[in-house]
C-alpha cells in the first residue's frame, strides 16, 4: 500500500495536489479521475448519518436521507457502556457504507466547560477519562467497519457565541488535564482517521494553523497518524494552515486562493515535503473507500433503542416505579406525543422511523397536552391536565428542552425548562401524589419542583426509539442503569465559569483552570442537584471488601457488589484517585476507572480495576510533562463522585513534590469566582500575546462589524432576512440561521463561491471605510453564476 501511495504522490501534478487539499464541494473529498481514484463523500454525525443529497447546508437546515437517529452523544455517555458505543460506531459505519458515505464527521469530544454551551447534546462529558473511553469504543466501532471517524472539534472550543473567532485563552496544565485529554486517550487507543480543527483560535492562534496543537501534541506528542481537516470555513491563512500541519480545507478552497498555494509551492513558504505528506494522507482515505452494502433498519433501530434505555437515569424515585401493568396512567404533555430527541444544527438526522411514549404506551391512559409547543401554558391547559390527574392511579408528566433552547450556532442563557412545563408540573403535584417527570433534555436544567415530585426519569435526547425505551423503563421491562456524565448543579450561579462564560469580547478566559465540573463542586464543597456519576436502580446493591494488591507497575483494585434488591440491575462501579495534601493543586478525586456490572437479585460479584501508575500523575507546567510526585494518595469507590462507599490510602513513589509558580489564589477552589487576570496569568509559563486590532481583517464577522461602526447595523436587518430565506418560515431555526450567518467571518463568504479572495479583500476594505477602492475590487470578483 505504501509503495502505491508513494508511486501515485510521485505521479502527480502540482495543480492535482493542491485539488486533494481542498473539497470537491460542500460533502466530498476530491479524488484523481485521471488516475481511478474516486472522490469520497463524507456525512455528520455524530449520533446518525445526515447524508444531503440535495441542498447543502453545515446546520442542518436542509433534508438528509433517511437514516436512524441513534441517542445523542449526551445520552449515551450517561450509559457509560463501552460495549454500547462500539456496537452504535459499528451500526453507523454500516448506515456510512450503505449510503457511500466514506467519513463520519464525529464524534464530538469537547470537554464540556459549562452546562450553557448550545453544542453540549452533541459532546460526551464534564471528565476528559469518561469522554475518551467511551469516545475511543465508538471510534473502533465505525473504523472496525473500514469507515473513518473524524474526532472533532480540535481544540478547547467550549461556546457557540462567536463561536467562529474566540480566542481560548488557556493554561498549558489545563489544555492537557482537561481539554486535551479525551483527544489524548482516542488517538491512542482508536487511532482515528482525522481530526477536525474548531473554528477558535487557542493562545491567540486559530486551530486549523496552529503548528504547536497540530504537530508538536497531536503528532509528535500523542503520535496521531491520520489527516487534519477543517471545520466548514474553519481556515484563515490558508498557506500558514497548510505549513503547520493541515491536510484538507472543506469544504473547499475560495475562488483565487489556488493560485496562492501553488505560488507559496513555487516560493518554498509551503514546502514540498508538507504538501507530499497532506497529500499521501488524503490519498490514504480515499483508498480506503468501501463499496455500497445495505443494512438491516430493524436491528439498527432496536440498537438505537437499547441506546435509550441504557443511557436513561432515574434521578428519584419514591417508590413510585416501576408502574404497576393494569393501573390507571395519566400522560401529560405534548413531549409524550411529538418527542424531543434529538438536537439541532448539522448533527440533525432526518430520521427513518420515529417513535412516542403515547404510541407505544401499553394499556390505557389519559392524555392531556399540558403546554403549547413554544413552551408556555394557560388556565386552560392545566386545568385539563388536571382533570386527566384526577381520573389516574399515577402522573407521568413528559417536560424538556424545546429544540430552540439548546442548538448549534448559540449558548443558552440560562438552564430553566420553559417556563410553562414548570407551572405545569407544580399544578399537577397540588392536585395527586404521584407524580412522575420524564425529562427530555440534552443539558442540565433546573428543578424548582424537585421536592414536590415523586420520581423524575432523564430520558435525554434519546434518538428516534426514545418512546418505546422510555415506556420499558416505567413499566419496567427495562432497569434503569445510567449514571449522570455531567453534574446537575442546583442552579446556574453555582457554575465554576459563570462570571465568564460566554465570553462576548472575543476572549475566553479560562480562568476556572482545573476546577471544572465535579472537579469544582466537589472542592469548593458546592450542593448540587445531582453530582457527576450519579443515578438510581430499581435495585440495591451492596458494596464491601475493597482490596489493593501491589504489583510492579500497577495496582490490582477489588471489590465486591452484590445485588441486595429485588430486580436484576446493572451497577456502573466507579474507581477515583486523589492526591492527599499535594503541595501544587489538585482535584480533590478524579475518575481513573468504571466498569458495568449485571446482577441477578441475590448475586455477587468481584469488580477488578487494574489501576497503573500513570492514574496519579497531573501536568508540570514547569517540566512540561506529567509528572508523579511521591505521597499519598486515596484509592475510592464510589456510587458517584460525592457517594464514596469505600476507600484506602496507599503511598506512592515518584519524584519530590514540588509547587509550581502560580498564585495561591488557586490552591483553594472557593475563590475561582474571583479570580483577577493577573492571577490567571500566574498560571503560565508564558502569557499568550493578543494582536492588536486597529482595522477590520477578513476574520471579521458582520456582528463584530456591525458592533463597532453603528453605520453597518443596516447589515442586521439583511442578515435576518437571509436567514428567513433559508428557514422558508421555520421560526425554530431562523434564530439559528441568524446567528450563524451573523458570525460568520467575511472570509467564509467564498465558500460558496460568490466571492472571490480578491472580492473579500474588497468588502473588508468597505469595512473600514474605503469605499471606493473596495466597491472597485468587489464588482469585479461577485460571482452571479453560482
Ligand atoms: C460544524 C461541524 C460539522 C460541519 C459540517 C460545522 O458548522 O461545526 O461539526 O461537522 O459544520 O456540517
Amino acid at each position: 500500500m505504501k509503495d502505491r501511495i508513494d508511486e501515485i504522490v510521485s505521479s502527480l501534478t502540482d495543480e492535482e495536489k493542491v485539488s486533494l487539499l481542498q473539497g470537491k464541494d460542500f460533502w466530498n473529498i476530491n479524488g484523481i479521475e485521471r488516475l481511478n481514484i474516486p472522490s469520497m463523500m463524507v456525512s455528520d454525525g455524530p449520533h446518525g448519518v445526515r447524508k444531503q443529497e440535495g441542498e447543502a447546508d453545515h446546520i442542518g437546515l436542509n433534508d438528509s436521507v433517511p437514516s436512524v437517529c441513534y441517542p445523542t452523544l449526551s445520552a449515551l455517555s450517561n450509559s457509560w457502556d463501552r460495549d454500547l458505543l462500539e456496537r452504535i460506531g459499528k451500526a453507523l459505519a454500516k448506515e456510512c457504507i450503505s449510503h457511500d458515505v466514506g467519513m463520519l464527521l464525529g464524534p464530538g469530544i469537547n470537554h464540556k466547560r459549562s452546562p450553557l454551551c448550545g453544542r453540549n447534546f452533541e459532546y460526551f462529558s464534564e471528565d476528559p477519562v469518561l469522554t475518551g473511553k467511551l469516545a475511543a469504543s465508538y471510534v473502533k466501532g465505525i473504523q472496525s467497519n473500514g469507515v473513518a471517524a473524524c474526532l472533532k472539534h480540535y481544540a478547547v472550543n467550549s461556546q457557540e457565541t462567536y463561536r467562529m473567532n474566540t480566542d481560548s485563552i488557556i493554561d498549558e496544565r489545563t489544555l492537557f488535564e482537561i481539554y486535551l485529554k479525551a483527544f489524548e486517550i482516542v488517538v491512542k487507543e482508536a487511532d482515528p482517521a482525522a481530526v477536525m480543527t474548531a473554528y477558535n483560535l487557542v493562545n491567540g492562534t486559530y486551530c486549523s494553523e496552529n503548528e504547536y496543537l497540530m504537530e508538536d501534541i497531536m503528532r509528535k506528542r500523542f503520535g496521531f497518524n491520520g489527516l487534519f481537516v477543517t471545520d466548514w470555513g474553519a481556515i484563515s491563512n490558508v498557506v500558514k494552515s497548510f505549513q503547520s500541519g493541515l491536510d484538507l480545507e472543506m469544504p473547499g478552497m475560495c475562488r483565487g486562493t489556488e493560485e496562492l498555494v501553488l505560488e507559496a509551492i513555487e516560493k518554498g513558504t509551503l514546502s514540498r515535503e508538507k504538501l507530499d505528506a497532506c497529500v499521501k494522507r488524503i490519498i490514504t482515505l480515499l483508498l480506503n473507500k468501501q463499496d455500497p452494502k445495505p443494512y438491516s433498519v430493524d436491528a439498527h433501530l432496536q440498537l438505537a433503542r437499547e441506546g435509550a434505555e441504557k443511557s436513561a437515569v432515574l434521578l428519584k424515585n419514591d417508590n413510585i416505579l416501576p408502574l404497576k401493568k393494569g393501573g390507571k396512567t395519566a400522560i401529560i404533555g405534548k413531549m409524550a406525543k411529538q418527542p424531543r430527541y434529538q438536537g439541532s444544527g448539522s448533527s440533525k438526522v432526518n430520521p427513518i422511523e420515529l417513535d412516542s411514549i403515547v404510541d407505544c404506551w401499553e394499556g390505557q391512559y389519559l392524555y392531556a397536552d399540558g403546554y403549547e409547543d413554544n413552551g408556555q401554558t394557560n388556565v386552560f391547559l392545566i386545568e385539563e391536565a388536571k382533570k386527566a390527574a384526577s381520573q389516574a392511579d399515577t402522573v407521568i408528566v413528559v417536560a424538556g428542552l424545546p429544540e430552540f433552547y439548546e442548538a448549534e450556532g448559540f449558548d443558552r442563557s440560562h438552564m430553566n425548562l420553559p417556563e410553562g412545563h414548570n407551572q405545569l408540573i407544580h399544578a399537577l403535584t397540588l392536585v395527586h401524589s404521584r407524580v412522575v417527570v420524564v425529562l427530555q433534555t440534552g443539558s442540565p436544567v433546573t428543578m424548582p419542583w424537585i421536592h414536590e415530585v415523586q420520581s423524575v426519569l432523564l430520558m435525554n435526547l434519546g434518538g428516534c426509539k426514545s418512546g418505546e425505551a422510555t415506556v420499558r423503563l416505567l413499566q419496567g421491562d427495562v432497569n434503569p442503569s445510567g449514571r449522570l456524565s455531567q453534574t446537575f448543579p442546583v442552579k446556574l450561579e453555582d457554575t465554576p465559569c459563570f462570571n465568564l462564560y460566554p465570553a462576548v469580547n472575543k476572549k475566553a478566559l479560562y480562568k476556572e483552570s482545573i476546577y471544572t465540573g465535579y472537579r469544582y463542586y466537589t472542592g469548593a464543597q458546592k450542593e448540587v442537584l445531582f453530582p457527576f456519576g450519579y443515578g438510581l436502580s430499581y435495585t440495591q446493591f451492596e458494596y464491601k471488601d475493597l482490596k489493593i494488591i501491589r504489583g510492579q507497575n500497577s495496582f490490582l483494585v477489588i471489590v465486591k457488589l452484590k445485588n441486595i434488591g429485588k430486580y436484576a440491575g446493572r451497577e456502573v462501579v466507579q474507581c477515583y484517585i486523589g492526591a492527599k495534601d499535594p503541595l501544587t493543586f489538585r482535584a480533590e478525586r478524579e475518575l481513573k476507572h468504571f466498569k458495568i456490572v449485571e446482577l441477578k437479585p441475590g448475586e455477587s460479584a468481584e469488580v477488578h480495576f487494574e489501576v497503573n501508575l500513570h492514574d496519579f500523575e497531573r501536568y508540570s507546567t514547569k517540566l512540561h510533562e506529567y509528572i508523579r510526585e511521591e505521597g499519598m494518595y486515596t484509592v475510592e469507590i464510589g456510587k458517584d463522585v460525592s457517594t464514596i462507599v469505600l476507600s484506602q490510602t496507599i503511598h506512592i513513589q515518584g519524584i519530590e513534590p514540588f509547587k509550581e509558580d502560580y498564585d495561591p489564589v488557586y490552591d483553594d477552589p472557593k475563590n475561582i469566582d474571583s479570580i483577577t487576570d493577573e492571577q490567571f496569568y500566574s498560571l503560565f509559563d508564558t502569557k499568550p500575546i493578543s494582536k492588536e486590532k486597529t482595522e477590520f481583517t477578513r476574520d471579521d464577522s458582520v456582528r463584530d462589524i456591525a458592533d463597532t461602526k453603528p453605520v453597518f447595523k443596516v447589515l442586521m436587518p439583511v442578515v435576518s432576512k437571509l436567514a428567513a430565506s433559508y428557514t422558508k418560515g421555520d421560526e425554530e431555526t431562523e434564530t439559528q440561521a441568524k446567528m450563524t450567518i451573523l458570525d460568520m467571518p467575511v472570509r467564509t463568504y467564498g465558500i460558496a463561491g460568490h466571492l472571490t479572495k480578491e472580492g473579500i479583500e474588497g468588502l473588508v476594505d468597505i469595512f473600514n471605510g474605503h469605499w471606493i477602492k473596495g466597491i472597485k475590487r468587489m464588482k469585479k470578483n461577485i460571482h452571479k453564476d453560482v
